[in-house]
């Protein structure tokens, strides 16, 4: 019996099972697709300092682009840059960057097994029951703890009490071309455009990958009244240097844009990544976060497993760790971008004049909440937005 399930093996899974593993844990981490990291919902956007906590070597094979900074464009297509001498960030190969991430937990230890799916979950005495299934064959598998990590359409940590289905108001829906042929000013830096036009409440983006490739995608709020692939053909017919461009791939999904689930843990449960809605709601991504929560809850659960005591008292120290660090910015951050979602382009076209690059690195950080307030109560208008 493994001490350990891990449910999903994207980067949160991937953790989760590396970080349980590399205590010396007996880890079975399954995943129901045939290739890990296949087919990707994904802009791929990563940041640098992430990789270097996580131990996670640079490796070329699965580095697309490496990004020195972020363009903002309003919606009367004034920009603002924030540029860095070093590199910041990385835009992925998503396939090959998951794989490596499964790779590195086997290294770690852990038992990785693609095209196996966790049909339930059942909480017995102090063991947890998986029913897993591959290949049209049915078996059980019991574990000491359960971490699940099916990402934002999995039905798991629902099954067993822990979510709610997501509000339209919560949920972004994600789509995106991955381009070529496009034309990419400077490579190194990634840019994203505001406005209700373009994005309703959400933003477009290219992220370059390469001289003439890129992720050319926009998110939108689900309640939004047009769909998210109307606006995409808008934008990408009214930009410049992208209407001539070839479709590689299509990729679409949806993305938890509001609070985090209340609890991640139950007994012998727990629940990490977009499963536990621990994203970022004001750019939507989630990659980081994943990784950071797939790390605590595995390392919280070598620890449990150590003292004999796999109690959801026991298992709170993940949560905890949680709430000191990303956690406790991230609903002030649900409101930031409630505020600006209710911002007209008027409104984001003053701000976006006002800003400074420093300041796009600071409220991308959740930083600089004083001068932003300053900024906003410069202009009646603006003042709405202390009522989020
Ligand atoms: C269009 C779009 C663009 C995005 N761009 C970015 C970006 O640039 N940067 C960023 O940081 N984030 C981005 N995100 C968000 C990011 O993709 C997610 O936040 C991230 O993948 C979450 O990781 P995860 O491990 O929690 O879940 P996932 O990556 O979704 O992995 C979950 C895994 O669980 C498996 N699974 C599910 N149910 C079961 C089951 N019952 N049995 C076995 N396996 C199961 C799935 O097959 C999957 O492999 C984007 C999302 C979308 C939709």
């Amino acid at each position: 019996m493994p001490d350990v399930i891990v449910i999903g093996v994207g980067p949160a899974g991937a953790n989760a099972a590396r970080f349980a593993a590399r205590e010396g844990l007996d880890v079975l981490a399954v995943d129901q697709r045939q290739e890990i990291g296949a087919p990707k919902r994904c802009a791929e956007g990563v940041v640098l300092e992430v990789l270097k906590r996580d131990m996670v070597p640079e490796d070329e094979r699965w580095i697309a682009q490496r990004i020195h900074g972020l363009t903002f464009v309003a919606p009367n297509g004034r920009r603002v840059s924030a540029r860095e001498d070093h590199v910041v960030g990385v835009v992925v190969e998503r396939k090959l960057f998951d794989k490596y991430l499964a790779t590195l937990a086997v290294r770690d230890g852990a038992n990785v097994q693609a095209w196996t799916r966790a049909e339930s979950v059942v909480r017995d005495g102090d063991t947890t029951r998986v029913t897993l299934s591959s290949a049209g064959r049915t078996w059980e598998e019991e574990a000491a703890i359960v971490i699940c990590c099916g990402g934002v359409d999995a039905t798991m940590a629902r099954s067993l009490g822990l979510t709610e289905p997501v509000q339209p108001k919560n949920l972004s829906s994600g789509v995106q071309f991955e381009m070529a042929g496009i034309d990419i000013p400077d490579p190194t830096m990634v840019t994203c455009w505001t406005g209700r036009r373009t994005a309703g409440g959400g933003y477009a983006w290219v992220f370059p990958k390469g001289d003439d490739v890129a992720n050319v995608g926009v998110t939108v709020l689900g309640s939004d009244e047009e769909n998210s692939i109307t606006y995409l053909k808008r934008f990408i017919a009214s930009e410049p240097g992208l209407a001539q461009g070839s479709v590689l791939e299509v990729n679409a999904g949806t993305i938890p844009v509001g609070e985090s689930i209340s609890h991640f843990v139950a007994d012998g449960i727990m629940v990490a990544g977009d499963a536990a809605r621990q994203v970022n709601p004001i750019h939507a991504g989630g990659i980081c976060e994943a990784m950071e929560a797939g790390r605590f809850a595995g390392e919280t659960a070598a620890k449990a497993i150590g003292r004999g005591d796999t109690s959801k008292k026991s298992l709170k120290e993940y949560e905890e760790r949680w709430s000191k660090g990303y956690g406790a910015f991230q609903n002030s951050l649900v409101r930031a971008r409630r505020a600006v979602h209710s911002l007209s382009d008027e409104d984001l076209d003053y701000l976006i004049t006002k800003i400074t690059p420093k300041d796009v690195v600071d409220f991308l950080a959740g930083k600089g909440f004083t001068r932003a307030a300053r900024l906003f109560a410069r202009r009646p208008s603006l003042l709405k937005v202390f009522l989020y």
